[in-house]
C-alpha cells in the first residue's frame, strides 16, 4: 500500500485500481546500476520473488526537471520512476520496496502519481561502534534499516576509550587483535552504503573519550601532569586527577599524530561530505596539571582549560577543513569560547548542557537534533523511549531527564530555521543484539519527523502507515542471522 511509504510522501495522487508487475527493472542509465542492484537484492530478501534486471517491468529515468533528492513515481498502466540524481532515484526504489503488495503469486501497487522529496537533508542514524565490539554484518544491517527508512547518514562512532575500531596503517599498536574492522571491509561497506544512498560519517573522537590513545602510544599522546605518574596525580587537597582518558593538546607530536590519522581517515573515506570529530565530555581540568598544557596556554594567552578545549576543537575542524570536509562536534565547546569554531562547522545538540540550542543558533552555526530524550538508545531501560513518545516529540524540540540540562523540566524549543539540518538518532553502549530492535523502531518516525518536518504524524497513522513495514525490514534484516 502507497500509504506505506516512509517517510509520508507530500503528495498521492490516487487513479482507480491496482497494477500487477513484472518482478524486472531497467534503467537506461548506467549510473543507476548499483541501486537497481541493491534494490533487486532487497526485493528478494523481502517478498521472496527473484527480481530481474532487465526491460519489461519497473523502468527508472533521468528527469532532470525535479529538484536535488525529488523523486516521482507514476503508476498506471506501467510503473515508472523519476529523478535527476541518484539520491532521487534510490528514495524512489526503497518507495516500491516499503508498498509493494504479493497477491496472487503478482506483485501488486495501487495506481497513482506520488510527488516527493526531503524537508531535511540530515536524517541521521548514529551508531557506537568502540564500547561493544560489534560485528561486520552489524555494520551493513544498519545501512539495511537507514535504507529502507530512507535515513541519510550513517555516524559510525569508530572510536572511544575502549577500543580504535577502524583499521590503520599509521598506529597499528592502537589495535585490538579481531576487534577492529578491516580496510577490505570498510571498502565494502562503503560500497554497500552508496548502492542503498546511505553516506557514511566516520567519526574521530578526540581530545576527550580517548584512553585508547594514552594507553598504546603515551609517548605522543598523554599528558604529563607535574608530579604525577601513570596519567594521574594526588593533589595537596588529596583529589585524585586523571588524565587517562584525555589526550594532550599541548604537545606538538600529539597533534602531527592527529593531523596524521584524520587525513587517513578521509582517505578512507573520500566520499563522505562529513568528518566528526568527537569533542564530547571531556575531562579538560587534568590539563591544569599537565607541564606541556600549562606551556602551551602561556604561550598562546589562553588563560583556562575550558578555553584550551575551544582552542582544541577548534583546531580539530580546521584539519578537517584543510582536508576538504566538512567538520561535525558535538556541542561540548562553551559558548564564551565559541569563535575558536570555524562557522563551517556543524554542531550537534543534544543535551543543553555544555552550550545551549538558542546560543548555538545565536552563534551561526548549523546544527543537528540529537535530543538526549527521546532520541538515545543506551543499554539503562529507565532512559529509553518508544515509538509513542517519538511521536509527540519533533526535530525543533530538546528534552531531557537529566538535571543539569536546560531541557530537564521544560523542553527547550526552537522556531524552524534553516539552520537545523535535521535530526539524529544515537545508540550508545549497546550491543548489536541490545541497539538492534530499538534502532529498527527509532528510525521510521525520526525519519518522518524529518521528511515532513511541518506535518503531524499521529499514533493512529504510525499504527495503519508504519506497523506494516516493520515485517518487511525484519525480512530485509533477518538474512543476516
Ligand atoms: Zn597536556
Amino acid at each position: 500500500m502507497l500509504e506505506n511509504i516512509i517517510p509520508s510522501p507530500k503528495k498521492i495522487q490516487y487513479a482507480e485500481g491496482a497494477l500487477q508487475i513484472r518482478p524486472a527493472i531497467f534503467t537506461e542509465n548506467a549510473a543507476w546500476s548499483d541501486l537497481l542492484n541493491a534494490f533487486k537484492t532487497a526485493f528478494e530478501k523481502i517478498y521472496k520473488i527473484q527480481m530481474s534486471i532487465a526491460e519489461g517491468g519497473i523502468t527508472a529515468h533521468l528527469d532532470d526537471g525535479l529538484k536535488k533528492g525529488a523523486y516521482r513515481i507514476e503508476c498506471d498502466d506501467s510503473l515508472r520512476l523519476y529523478a535527476a540524481d541518484a539520491e532521487g532515484m534510490g528514495y524512489a526504489l526503497v518507495s516500491i520496496l516499503n508498498a509493494a503488495e504479493i497477491k496472487g503469486g503478482k506483485i501488486e501497487l495501487e495506481k497513482a502519481i506520488i510527488k516527493d522529496y526531503p524537508d531535511k537533508d540530515y536524517r541521521g542514524l548514529m551508531v557506537d561502534l568502540a564500547r561493544q565490539w560489534h560485528p561486520f554484518r552489524a555494520l551493513l544491517t544498519y545501512v539495511d534499516i537507514c535504507y529502507f527508512t530512507k535515513t541519510r547518514y550513517l555516524h559510525l562512532h569508530f572510536i572511544d576509550d575502549q577500543r580504535y575500531t577502524l583499521p590503520t596503517k599509521l598506529f597499528p599498536n592502537l589495535l585490538m587483535e579481531g576487534e577492529h574492522y578491516t580496510f577490505e571491509q570498510i571498502d565494502q561497506l562503503k560500497a554497500y552504503a552508496k548502492a542503498r544512498g546511505v553516506i557514511i560519517i566516520p567519526e574521530f573522537e578526540a581530545p576527550g573519550h580517548a584512553a585508547i590513545f594514552n594507553d598504546k602510544y603515551p609517548e605522543i599522546f598523554s599528558n604529563r601532569l607535574e608530579g604525577g605518574e601513570g596519567g594521574q596525580l594526588i593533589t595537596e587537597e588529596g583529589a585524585i586527577v586523571t588524565a587517562r582518558n584525555i589526550i594532550c593538546p599541548g604537545r606538538a607530536e600529539s597533534w602531527s599524530a592527529i593531523e596524521a590519522l584524520l587525513k587517513e581517515i578521509a582517505e578512507m573515506f573520500p566520499d563522505t561530505p562529513y568528518i566528526h570529530i568527537g569533542a564530547d565530555e571531556a575531562n579538560h581540568k587534568a590539563w591544569e596539571y599537565c607541564t606541556d598544557c600549562k606551556k602551551y596556554m602561556q604561550e598562546h594567552g589562553i588563560a583556562t582549560t575550558k578555553e584550551l578545549l575551544a582552542e582544541t576543537c577548534g583546531r580539530l575542524a580546521k584539519i578537517v577543513l584543510d582536508l576538504g570536509r566538512t567538520p561535525i562536534i558535538w556541542e561540548g565547546f562553551a559558548k564564551d569560547f565559541a569563535h575558536y569554531i570555524p562557522k563551517e562547522t556543524v554542531v550537534i545538540s543534544w543535551e543543553n548542557h555544555y552550550n545551549f540550542t538558542r546560543d548555538l543558533l545565536a552563534d551561526g552555526f548549523q546544527i543537528i537534533n540529537c535530543s538526549w530524550q527521546p532520541l538515545y538508545i543506551v543499554a539503562n531501560p529507565d532512559h529509553r523511549w518508544g515509538p509513542r513518545h517519538l511521536i509527540d516529540w519533533n526535530i525543533h524540540r530538546w528534552e531531557h531527564w537529566w538535571e543539569h540540562s536546560e531541557a530537564t523540566l521544560n523542553p527547550v524549543c526552537i522556531e524552524p530555521t534553516d539552520q537545523l539540518l535535521g535530526a539524529q538518532v544515537c545508540a550508545w553502549e549497546c550491543t548489536f543484539e541490545q541497539d538492534l530492535t530499538p534502532i529498527m523502531e527509532h528510525l521510521p518516525v525520526v525519519a518522518e519527523h524529518c521528511w515532513n518536518n511541518r506535518r503531524v504524524l499521529t499514533w493512529d497513522e504510525y499504527i495503519r502507515r508504519q506497523r506494516p513495514t516493520r515485517q518487511k525490514l525484519a525480512w530485509l534484516v533477518q538474512s543476516y542471522e
